[in-house]
C-alpha cells in the first residue's frame, strides 16, 4: 500500500474515532443534578382510564386540585444553569405538593438531548407526581436531538407521565387531554394540551395565507381545531357540561391584540409577543364550545402577563429556565427582578380556579 493511502486511512480512522468519542461524550452529558437525591411527594391521585388521546385521573380526597406549571425550562446541557433550573423545579414541587405538573414546552433543548429528556422524566418519576407536557418550538431542533415524536415517546414511557402522542392523522405531536374527576366521578376540569409546532413551512404559509418571508412561528392547525371540537363533544356526551383550560407553547395568534384590547389582569409585557403567525380558529372554537376558562402559554421568557379577552384568560406561564435569555441576560436586571418561577392553579370542585405566580428569588 502506498504511504499516501495509509495516511489517508489513518486520518479517516482518527476522525471517525474522534467524532464517535465526542458523540458518546455529548450523549452521556446529563443535567448534572443528582436526581436520586429527591424525595417522593405525597399525593392521592390515580389513573382511572385512558384512550389514545386522553388520560382520566381522579383525586381520592375532595381537596382542591393543585396544578403546578413550568415553562421554557430549556435544559440545554449547560451545567451550572441546568442545576439551577432543576433545583427550583424540585423545590417548587416539594413545597407545593401539586397533584399534577405541566411543562409548557422548550422543556429540554439543544442537541444531544436524549439523556436529558430521560433525566427530566426520571426526576418526575422519583418525585412521584403525575406530570404532562406540551412541545415547544425548540424541541427537536439541535444536532442529534431526538425528534418531536421520539420526545413524546420517551416521556410517555414513564409511569407518572400523562403525555400521549394523541390523536392520529392530525398535525403535531402530543395533542391530548387530561380529564380530572372529582371523588364522586363528576368531571372537574379538562386540560387540552396541544402542539403549537415550531416554524411555518412554505406549504403551511400558503395554506394559511401568510405572506411574510423568513421565520414565522407555527401554531395550532385546522386539523387540531377539529380534534378539539370532536373531543369536546365526546367528553360532553360522557360527562355533561365541564370547564376547561388549554395549554400550548407558542402564544395564540390573538395574543398581541388581546394584550391591548383585553382586560389586563397581572404581570408585565417586556418584549413583543412572538405569537403564531396565523389563526386556524382555535379561539373561536373555544368560545363556541363554551367550557374554556383559560389558555396558558410560554415561549417569551421575559413576559408574564395575563389578560381577560372574550371571557377567556390568556396568560403566560411563569418562565422557569436559567440557561436561556432572561431578565438578567436581556436587561441586566438584579436578581430581585428576575421572574423565573412557576404558575400554580388551585382548582375547585366546580372547575373554577385561582392562580398564583411563584417567583424563585426570595
Ligand atoms: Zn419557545
Amino acid at each position: 500500500m502506498k504511504k499516501f493511502v495509509k495516511i489517508i486511512i489513518a486520518l479517516v480512522l482518527t476522525t471517525i474515532i474522534g467524532v464517535s468519542g465526542f458523540m458518546i461524550y455529548k450523549n452521556s452529558q446529563g443535567v448534572s443534578y443528582d436526581i436520586s437525591s429527591v424525595k417522593k411527594v405525597q399525593n392521592d391521585v390515580e389513573i382511572i382510564s385512558e384512550t389514545e388521546d386522553g388520560v382520566t385521573i381522579k383525586k381520592k380526597s375532595d381537596d382542591d386540585f393543585k396544578v403546578l406549571m413550568f415553562t421554557d425550562t430549556h435544559l440545554n446541557g449547560k451545567k451550572e444553569t441546568d442545576i439551577q433550573t432543576v433545583s427550583y423545579i424540585v423545590k417548587n414541587i416539594t413545597e407545593q405538593k401539586p397533584d399534577l405538573v405541566i411543562f409548557g414546552g422548550d422543556n429540554v433543548s439543544s442537541g444531544f438531548n436524549k439523556k436529558r429528556n430521560n433525566e427530566l422524566a426520571q426526576l418526575m418519576e422519583n418525585l412521584g407526581v403525575y406530570w404532562a407536557a406540551v412541545l415547544g418550538n425548540h424541541e427537536g431542533d439541535g444536532v442529534f436531538a431526538v425528534s418531536r415524536e421520539e420526545n413524546v415517546g420517551i416521556f410517555s414511557s414513564y409511569d407518572y407521565c400523562l403525555m400521549r402522542n394523541g390523536a392520529k392523522d392530525i398535525d403535531g405531536n402530543g395533542n391530548y387531554t387530561i380529564n380530572i374527576l372529582n371523588s364522586d366521578g363528576t368531571l372537574k376540569e379538562v386540560f387540552f394540551l396541544m402542539d403549537s409546532g415550531s416554524y411555518m413551512t412554505d406549504e403551511s404559509k400558503k395554506e394559511y395565507g401568510v405572506t411574510e418571508d423568513g421565520e414565522v412561528y407555527d401554531g395550532v392547525k385546522t386539523s387540531q381545531v377539529e380534534w378539539y371540537g370532536n373531543k369536546h363533544d365526546a367528553l360532553t356526551a360522557e360527562y355533561g357540561k365541564f370547564k376547561s383550560i388549554t395549554v400550548v407553547h407558542i402564544p395564540p395568534y390573538q395574543a398581541e391584540r388581546e394584550y391591548s384590547e383585553g382586560d389586563f389582569l397581572y404581570g408585565d409585557k417586556r418584549e413583543g409577543v412572538c405569537e403564531s403567525g396565523f389563526d386556524a380558529g382555535l379561539f373561536d372554537a373555544m368560545i363556541q364550545k363554551g367550557s374554556a376558562q383559560a389558555v396558558y402559554f410560554g415561549h417569551d421568557h421575559v413576559n408574564n402577563f395575563g389578560v381577560m379577552y372574550e371571557n377567556i384568560l390568556l396568560s403566560y406561564i411563569q418562565p422557569s429556565g436559567y440557561g436561556v435569555y432572561n431578565m438578567q441576560s436581556k436587561f441586566d436586571s438584579p436578581e430581585s427582578e428576575w421572574i423565573q418561577g412557576a404558575t400554580l392553579l388551585d382548582i375547585k370542585a366546580d372547575g373554577t380556579f385561582t392562580s398564583e405566580r411563584i417567583y424563585n428569588h426570595s
